[in-house]
């Protein structure tokens, strides 16, 4: 599915849906440049999963949890990540496979240790239709 947005506020509505509809185990991954709105669809996650403490990009850790909402929701931001056993380390199988909500920005740099299945939603600018503008792609992935 293909989604056009024009301001900030409408990729946080759309972030907002797909948190208010979410099922408890579902991993979702998010791909796309410094700047391009990871972060704001985050925060529009977390509040459709009902969670209402702000909500900012991990630095210092790999995963943040926030326990509020209707269901937990994982919050990993891998960027810094030197490999998958960090990930190990952390115990990640516990939240890609439990019963909350998952995201993971920059998860193409632990493609190895996704799940068989996952939402992968990639958000690119496109200057020529505006500072604003941003393509969003979501896509259903089965290997
Ligand atoms: P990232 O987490 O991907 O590095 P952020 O979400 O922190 O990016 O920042 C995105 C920036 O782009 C914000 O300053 C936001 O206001 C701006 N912006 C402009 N148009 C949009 C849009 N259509 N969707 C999302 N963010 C947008
Ligand atoms: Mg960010």
């Amino acid at each position: 599915m293909l989604i056009e947005t024009n301001t900030p506020e409408e990729t946080f509505a759309l972030g907002k849906k797909i948190g208010a509809e979410a099922k408890p185990g579902s991993v979702y991954t998010l791909i796309g440049d410094l700047g391009v709105g990871k972060t704001v669809f985050t925060q529009g996650i977390a509040q459709g999963l009902g969670i209402e403490e702000a909500v900012s990009s991990p630095t210092f850790t790999i995963v943040q949890v926030y326990e509020e909402g209707r269901m937990p929701f994982y919050h990993f931001d891998v960027y810094r990540i030197g490999d998958v056993e960090e990930m190990e380390e952390i115990g990640y199988e516990e939240y890609f496979y439990g019963d909350g909500f998952t995201i993971i920005e920059w998860a193409n740099l632990i493609e190895e240790i996704l799940p068989d299945h996952y939402t992968r939603i990639t958000i690119e600018k496109d200057l020529e239709k505006g500072f604003d503008y941003r393509r969003i792609l979501i896509e259903e992935v089965t290997h």
